[in-house]
């Protein structure tokens, strides 16, 4: 069972109350086609141009299973430690709109293709917790009414119609917005590993119905409501938030919370009622007649498995016991795929906490004041590698080596070049470097009696115009060492 940790609760006028958090999300299947028709996937394509005449539900069309999904919805699972059930049931799932022309729904409903799983959340502090996965089952996504083509109609796009989803439906095991943002960034991440959905929540292709009830420690379960459609995960922390502040007032004002369906608006910051459970949909779900149930052999999930890469849970634990990264490091460096990557390849031969440095805080840094990420990075891999090879045979210090990094970024050019064209070659001869101290020293008499009188304090100083007289060029281990030795005479 998850406990509450005392920092998550929320303070209200009664006292402590605690938040409880499920997740349905809603993860496109990246496939070329749709789940039971060949038409193709494509964001941005006019409307109207990506349907199959099943998608259309012209009479008389039967769907067919698209073989591909149905692997990605397994990958998927295995990828959440989950079961997987060789036997699984496609439901119709009826209800009228505009953009739904079959009048139904095809999903699963009692008989998911994926059953329970988990997913361990990396939290700031470098701890990891368990979040339990209910179900993740196959459906299709609708087409999409548009409202502001034309004052006086409204037009229907069926190119979603038909596309597949996976939805992943998570235990009420979160206890805070934060804990719902990094199950969202986890989950995110997985499916991009296994490259069963892109994640892309701009497009639409990974959104996200948060659950959220509040009770008082100990207590059972209270009554949720459900926000439907979040599309960013500052929108997942924000709803989530408003939403426990208002059941809280609520119930400390003596009222009581309805079951419901919410819609968050990002401009208010607010969520408000989209309909109540007295209306609650009744789907009259039925096996679909024109789907067998969907079977397979473990033998196929079992080459599935075998084709899983390495997932970021397993790359962590590796780089932290191999390269001695902290979790912090680690987590970061795995939580996608292409920096993890790039990452590996900088520290191939090098000091690997050195390169996890570099990489973390002086190229993230700057790609994200750039806008850029690592695929578009200016310096690669290898070149980064250069310069950590710079930087640990003394050629350099560290303080140069940033400098020198700044130069890679505007012209593309390797490490060894610019050190060699600028001059920047560390000074380590200890002669030169006594000379300059020698120098600074007869400049600060005054200093240097202070110094010796006590205020140690000045150390900084002196290694600051050491420094600074050296254009930066001295080593300085040895800067530090030859002015103890000499401040101590
Ligand atoms: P439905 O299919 O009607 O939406 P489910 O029982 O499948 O209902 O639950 C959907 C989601 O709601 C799941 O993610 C689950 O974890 C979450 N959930 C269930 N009960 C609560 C609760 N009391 N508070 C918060 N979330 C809850
Ligand atoms: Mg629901």
């Amino acid at each position: 069972m998850n406990t509450a940790t005392a920092t998550n609760l929320l303070q209200g006028e009664t006292g402590e109350w605690e938040l409880v958090i499920g997740l349905e999300v809603h993860a496109q299947v990246a496939s070329q086609s749709k789940l039971f028709s060949g038409a193709p996937i494509g964001f941005g394509a006019e409307p109207n141009t990506q349907v199959a005449f099943v998608d259309a539900a012209m009479p008389g069309m039967l769907p067919v299973i698209n073989r591909y999904c149905v692997e990605q919805a397994i990958r998927t699972g295995l990828g959440l430690h989950a079961k997987i059930n060789n036997r699984s049931v496609f439901d119709r799932k009826n209800y009228f709109y505009a953009d739904l022309p079959q009048g139904y729904q095809i999903s699963q409903f009692k008989d998911p293709i994926v059953g329970e799983g988990t997913i361990l959340l990396d939290l700031p502090d470098g701890s990891t917790r368990e979040i339990g996965i209910e179900r993740i089952h196959l459906e299709q996504d609708a087409g999409k009414s548009m409202h502001d083509q034309s004052p006086e109609k409204s037009f229907i796009d069926l190119n979603r119609a038909g596309v597949a989803l996976m939805e992943i439906v998570s235990k009420p095991d979160m206890r805070s917005a934060e804990e719902a943002a990094e199950y969202m960034k986890k989950l995110r991440s997985i499916l991009r590993y296994l490259g069963s959905c892109d994640g892309d929540m701009e497009k639409g292709n990974l959104r996200c119905d948060a659950n959220v009830s509040v009770r008082k420690p100990g207590d059972k379960l209270g009554t949720r409501n459900e926000i439907k459609n979040l599309n960013s995960i500052r929108n997942v922390v924000n709803a989530i938030n408003f939403e426990a502040r208002r059941q809280i007032e609520a119930l400390e004002s003596g009222g009581k919370i309805e079951q419901a369906t919410r819609l968050f608006d990002a401009n208010t910051g607010e969520t408000r009622v989209m309909r109540s459970k007295e209306d609650a949909h009744d789907y009259r779900y039925f096996p679909d007649p024109d789907l067998y149930p969907l079977v397979f052999g473990q033998d196929w999930v079992g080459a599935i498995k075998a084709t899983l890469p390495e997932l970021p849970d397993a790359k962590k634990a590796r780089y932290m016991k191999d390269f001695g990264l902290s979790p912090y490091d680690a987590g970061v460096l795995v939580a996608d795929r292409a920096n993890a990557d790039y990452y590996e390849e900088a520290a191939k031969g090098n000091d690997p906490k050195l390169a996890a440095n570099w990489v973390t805080a002086e190229l993230f840094g700057r790609l994200n004041k750039e806008g850029k990420d690592i695929e578009s990075s200016p310096v690669s891999a290898r070149q980064l590698s250069g310069l950590l090879v710079l930087i640990a045979d003394n050629t350099i210090s560290g303080k140069i080596a940033k400098t020198v990094l700044d130069e890679m970024f505007a012209s593309g050019k390797d490490a060894a070049v610019i050190v060699k064209e600028k001059g920047l070659v560390q000074v380590t001869d200890i002669g030169a470097i006594e000379a300059i101290v020698d120098g600074v020293l007869a400049k600060a008499a005054d200093k240097v009696a202070e110094y010796r009188g006590g205020k140690e304090g000045l150390f900084g100083w002196f290694v600051g115009q050491v420094m600074q007289a050296s254009k930066g060029k001295a080593n300085p281990a040895s800067v530090n060492e030859i002015l103890r030795k000499k401040l101590a005479l």
